[in-house]
């Protein structure tokens, strides 16, 4: 089949109905997850007891309760016509990772029945020596341990019971995602209590909660099949601009091509099943890109249901016919996808401590929570910019339509003033919510409209929306764990130093808010004028404002994961207990091996392309083109009529030698790259590497603009991105 066939093929495709639900999604709400609701009905009292005690207080699962819950877990999945059991956990590639196995043993007797029992449900051990490990993982003591995280709740996915754990190496170091995420949201809860409990001393708990907003793009199946660099390194490397792109921003928020909203149904029923609150979907800004986002929830369990949607759209893309595309910047010219993170800490006693409060009180409480995470980014804007690098989100991020390369936060009008109004009263003022009435002198108000209606920054990569921050920054294809390690980390540190200043001030006999407020003064005062920033983030003077400020500005991936081990780093996750520095370390190994890994890959992938689909394109058009110059030699005795044909052959062949030229310069660089022992040297070889990507696919793009489109092998941008 050649391009037009597959064009035709897609063109024409028949809708696939999406599933009949099986009720009102609250009547399935969860039904493949064995939740609170349902435990009782499978577990004795005390099994059921001893497992809340493990979730809520966090203690160790012992084998007697470890057995009883299985036994209950076994009755409902085999209710549910489950075979199979796999721990389900998050290694430090990007997915999950199951091995499944099934569950039948022998009986003794001859026959086979099903067995499943604590030691399954609590600890197994892998065959993990494939996995990145960075080098905590010698080969002869390759083995790594999944353990259950029983605040995740096991869920059910086709014919197999998911247990979701954690990853750990023999020597007790993390291999995965899930394990630091859940050591620092420990470590925030931790800090923050205290600092509740100056306001009201019931708060016995702080969660942290995340809300993510997902972007992804949909491309018929068959054009993608025909796009070797898509299929291989999840992104276009070349491809001409489409005559019309999003410049008209018809797509954002428009109908929902029906082909396309049966495959939202149809995940979105799956997502309920699985207790996913999938609640947003709409079309984005680029042609065939799309969101979906769920209700918030406690950050380890969101990201958990992140990862599962990830899966699930992947494999249910398939039956509507579409390939789902993760990657953050798939096509040139057109907004990349990212994974918003909105995340906010809320108490027990149900308190959202990024919101404005109900009473004066409520409101130092709200300011002192806001003003500790902006104090916390802007100390640690470099490492949280760390924590969202990747060699795709390189493409995306300092675009002009994504989060600048600048971790910086928008505050809003409201905000930026409360703080400024904050510097010039006394400690002792109290903060109110100013209602419709006149203002009275001398308070620092926040208005009453704030709190349902913030302004929007989109260029901002960390922006406080009226009860909570949206990390932008984060990539669509990466695990959110990443960058809510690293910030709930950095807020738990800012939180510590905090709570010891206002402790030196109360004993110094101070009223708890003005100590409070004297703590928080010098703080506002410095990141008013260097984190804060509510301008325009594309812009080429903020880039220089913010090295003036003090922000990092670096933008060389294998570079700044540098920061990791930098002294500030490593000394804030040793004190609040997130990563070791053995860790940190192995981490960035793994991190430079993958950002070399998909750096190869592509330049590999481009340059066979650019030799055997491109070049001999190209060379077709030319020797038709010579054949016709030719022949008008053989009629007309000159060439004199041949001035289009000869004007094209000229930049034909100018930009097959280009294509040629860079194509084996590339590969000589990689075989140079390739010989560096060092990682952290061979990543920065590789940066290189990544940056003559555009370079080789400019003479490519011009050449598609020249070719014969009846030649050209390749689906275009416009077919890629119109086709739905
Ligand atoms: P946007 O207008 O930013 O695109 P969406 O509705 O697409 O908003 O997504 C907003 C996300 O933020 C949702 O997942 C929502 O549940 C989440 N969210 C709302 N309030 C909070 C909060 N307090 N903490 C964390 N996430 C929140
Ligand atoms: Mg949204």
């Amino acid at each position: 089949m050649d391009r037009f066939d597959l064009v035709k093929e897609s063109f024409e495709r028949k809708e696939v109905p999406a599933e009949t639900p099986p009720g009102k999604p609250s009547e399935y709400f969860g039904e493949r997850v064995f939740d609170r609701l349902k435990m009782p009905r499978y577990l004795d009292e005390d099994t059921f007891r001893s497992l809340l005690s493990c979730i809520e207080g966090g203690k160790p699962l012992d084998r007697k309760t470890a057995d009883a819950v299985a036994r209950g877990m076994k009755v409902w999945a085999l209710e549910h016509g489950v075979t199979h059991v796999t721990h389900w956990f998050q290694p430090l590639t990007e997915g999950t990772a199951e091995k499944h196995d099934s569950l039948i043993d022998y009986d003794g007797k001859g026959s086979v029945i099903e067995t499943f029992d604590g030691s399954m449900l609590a600890q197994q051990e892998p065959d993990a020596s494939s996995f990145p490990s960075g080098g905590l993982r010698a080969t002869f003591e390759a083995r790594g341990y999944t353990a259950w995280d029983p605040t995740s709740p096991v869920f059910i996915l086709d014919d197999t019971l998911c247990i979701p754990t954690v990853f750990i190496s023999y020597t007790g170091e993390a291999l995965d995602y899930k394990t630091p995420l859940k050591k620092a949201l420990k470590a925030v809860n931790d800090a923050a209590v205290p600092v509740c409990r100056l306001f009201d001393p019931s708060v016995s708990k702080v969660y942290s909660y995340l809300g993510w907003e997902q972007e992804y793009f949909l491309v018929d199946e068959s054009l993608y099949a025909a796009r070797t660099d898509l299929m291989i390194t999840g992104r276009t490397l070349f491809g001409h601009n489409s005559s019309k792109n999003q410049q008209l921003d018809d797509h954002y928020f428009g109908a929902i091509p029906s082909r396309v909203a049966a495959f939202m149904r149809d995940l979105e029923i799956a997502g309920h099943r699985l207790g996913i609150p999938l609640k947003t979907r709409h079309n984005e800004v680029a042609p065939n890109q799309f969101e979906l986002a769920p209700i918030y929830g406690e950050t380890n369990l969101a990201n958990d249901q992140n990862q599962l949607v990830m899966n699930l759209m992947a494999k249910i893309a398939r039956k509507h016919n579409f390939v789902v595309l993760l990657h953050e910047k798939p096509f040139e010219g057109v907004n990349g996808s990212g994974k918003h993170n909105n995340w906010s800490l809320g108490t027990d006693t149900g308190v959202q401590l990024l919101a404005p409060g109900k009473d004066a009180r409520g409101n130092l409480q709200f300011i002192t929570f806001f003003v500790n995470v902006l104090a916390a980014v802007q100390k640690h804007n470099a490492l949280l910019k760390a924590s969202i690098a990747s060699a795709t989100n390189a493409h995306r991020l300092g675009a002009n339509e994504a989060p600048p390369a600048i971790v910086s936060a928008f505050l809003g009008q409201t905000m930026t003033q409360v703080l400024r109004k904050l510097l010039e009263v006394p400690s002792d003022t109290p903060i109110e919510i100013a209602g419709k009435k006149g203002k009275s002198v001398g308070l620092v108000e926040i208005p009453e409209i704030f709190v349902d209606n913030t302004d929007r920054n989109r260029t901002s990569p960390f922006a406080f929306t009226g009860n909570r921050f949206e990390f932008r920054a984060v990539g669509s294809c990466a695990n959110c764990a990443g960058a809510m390690t690293t910030l709930n980390a950095a807020m738990a540190d800012q939180l510590i130093g905090f709570k010891a200043d206002v402790d030196k001030e109360l004993a110094k006999g101070k009223d708890t808010a003005v100590a409070i407020m004297d703590v928080l003064k010098p703080i506002i005062r410095s990141v008013i004028d260097v984190v804060c920033f509510d301008g325009n983030g594309y812009s080429e003077e903020w880039k220089q404002e913010a090295a003036r400020r003090g922000l990092d500005v670096e933008t060389n991936v294998p570079r700044i994961f540098c920061e990791f081990t930098k002294p500030a780093a490593v000394e804030m996750f040793l004190r609040t207990g997130v990563f070791t520095q053995k860790e940190l370390e192995a981490r960035n190994e793994v991190k430079w091996e993958i950002y070399i890994k998909k750096v190869q890959i592509e330049s590999r992938v481009m340059v066979r392309m650019a030799l055997n689909h491109i070049i001999p394109a190209a060379l077709e058009y030319k020797s038709r083109l010579l054949q016709e110059v030719s022949l008008a030699r053989g009629v007309f005795g000159s060439t004199d009529g041949c001035a289009t044909e000869m004007f094209i052959l000229e930049k034909i062949g100018k930009y097959v030698e280009e294509v040629r030229i860079k194509a084996y310069a590339m590969k000589e660089a990689r075989k140079a790259a390739n010989a560096i022992e060092d990682d952290y040297q061979r990543a920065l070889a590789y940066h290189e590497i990544a940056e003559s990507l555009s370079a080789l696919r400019r003479p490519i793009d011009k050449l598609e603009e020249l070719v014969d489109n009846r030649l050209w092998p390749l689906p275009k941008y416009r077919e890629l991105l119109f086709i739905s």
